[in-house]
């Protein structure tokens, strides 16, 4: 018979990661808290017409990425892609935003098909962060240093802002008009991608990593010579106030992002350990999108961070965190001895509920079951022998120092295993 396997681009995070992962997502958290944003919990399934009207039509995500389905119903639903649209769907049916100010953050699983390579999966993890109700460069300002103080915490030192401002949504259509105008020009010097892109979503062209379009993409006109003079001023205030708190960033102006909602500020994290699949974070101000949606127009900022990238590195760096050893292990022999070890243990986490207790279920000799009590990385070994039971009492023995072994009654060991913390 042949075996099941995973779906291709979708892994497995096994018992030795995940102690890693949750390093990260405990330092996310803490950072976050630090900041005062909220934790709101998403669903993982949307409807389809969400994604299209925010991400946009003529974008990869909708074109050709997304996981959609009809359900039972003939719905027509989608694993969600990445979760700004989500937060902003839930924010307005739940009343969170109409003139409120809010820091919100989520975590979890998010889905796009596309090809797998190393950083790039078909279900990764992104940690999100939104905030609304701001309209000014301060709160973008807090978000990169918010990001900053995280990379710091997580001792990534190699990680490099790069910023840019797409200015307002009708300095953008201005500029996309002349953008269009030169790309039509050079029409012969464009790939088959970027033809096809060239009315729904040109910006993005400007992105494309195609090095034969490279020459006549540098000599294209810049965005920055069509901002509107508001959206200078916030850049330029964003700018200062980076620089003041002692965050560097370099300039990018073909940063355009791959989603259509986005406005004036954009910023993405790269790192230079990932190869080609660099950015651990990216986002923007999307100014326009609650109003989009159908809430009352409400000021937004927000960036994701790719979990799956940000545990590579940390791995690279630090190799796997360990995972938590048990503090005892239960040895028991006869059957008597087993029965009464199982009982004991659970008086041991009566008493004590952090503390950690495997006990050796399933029997063995006595030798084999001391031998994976050593492995197991616990402290102490408790040996039920046939002796300690028939007279109530428990062995310790020590696994990790050079003590001679004792033996208590088994009420007394709840007490022994207080005092030896
Ligand atoms: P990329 O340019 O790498 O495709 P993106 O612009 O599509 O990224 P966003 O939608 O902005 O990515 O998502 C934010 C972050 O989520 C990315 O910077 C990256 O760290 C992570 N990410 C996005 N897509 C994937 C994926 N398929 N696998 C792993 N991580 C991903
Ligand atoms: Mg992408």
């Amino acid at each position: 018979m042949t075996t099941i396997q995973a779906v291709r681009g979708m892994n497995d995070i096994l018992p030795d990661e995940t102690p890693l992962w949750r390093y990260l997502e405990e330092t996310l958290r803490e950072v976050l808290e630090a900041y005062s944003y909220r934790e709101i919990r998403l669903p993982i399934v949307e409807k389809t017409e969400l994604f299209k009207r925010t991400i946009g039509e003529v974008t990869d995500i909708v074109e050709k990425e997304m996981y959609t389905f009809d359900d039972r119903n003939g719905d027509s639903l989608t694993l969600r892609p990445e979760g700004t649209a989500c937060s902003v769907r839930a924010g307005i049916e739940n009343g969170l935003l109409y003139n409120q100010i809010q820091r919100l953050w989520y975590q979890g699983p998010m889905f796009r098909h596309e090809r797998p390579q190393k950083g790039r999966y078909r279900q990764f993890h992104q940690v999100g962060v939104e905030a609304f109700g701001m309209p000014g460069p301060d709160i973008d300002a807090e978000m990169i240093l918010l990001t900053a103080r995280l990379w710091k915490r997580l001792g990534l030192t190699g990680l490099q802002l790069q910023l840019n401002s797409l200015g307002s949504l009708a300095a953008r259509a201005n500029y996309r008009e002349e953008l269009v105008k030169y790309l039509l020009a050079h029409d012969s010097q464009l790939d088959d991608d970027s033809r096809r892109r060239l009315h729904g979503n040109p910006l993005r062209i400007l992105d494309s990593k195609n090095p034969a379009m490279q020459d006549m993409l540098s000599k294209a006109p810049s965005l920055q010579d069509y901002l509107d003079t508001e959206s200078q001023e916030h850049f330029a205030e964003l700018n200062a106030l980076l620089t003041k708190a002692g965050v560097a960033a370099t300039f990018n102006p073909r940063l355009v992002r791959g989603l259509d909602y986005y406005n004036r500020t954009v910023f993405e994290w790269v790192s230079d350990e990932l190869g080609a699949q660099g950015t651990v974070c990216a986002g923007g101000r999307y100014d326009g999108l609650v109003a989009q949606l159908g809430g009352k127009a409400t000021p937004a900022i927000g960036c994701a961070m790719g979990l799956d990238r940000l545990v590579a590195i940390l791995k690279a760096k630090r190799g796997d965190a360990s995972a938590r050893a048990p503090d005892c292990y239960m040895v028991m022999v006869g059957n008597e001895s087993q029965q009464l070890g199982l009982l004991l243990a659970e008086q041991i986490r009566d008493a004590h509920p952090r503390l950690s207790i495997e006990v050796n279920c399933g029997g063995g000799s006595f030798k084999n079951q001391l031998k994976r009590a050593d492995k197991s990385g616990a402290k102490w070994a408790l040996i039920l022998g046939e002796d300690e039971t028939a007279q109530g009492n428990v062995a310790v023995k020590y696994l990790r120092e050079d003590k001679p072994q004792t033996v208590l009654a088994q009420q007394a060991l709840a007490d022994f295993l207080s005092l030896s913390d």
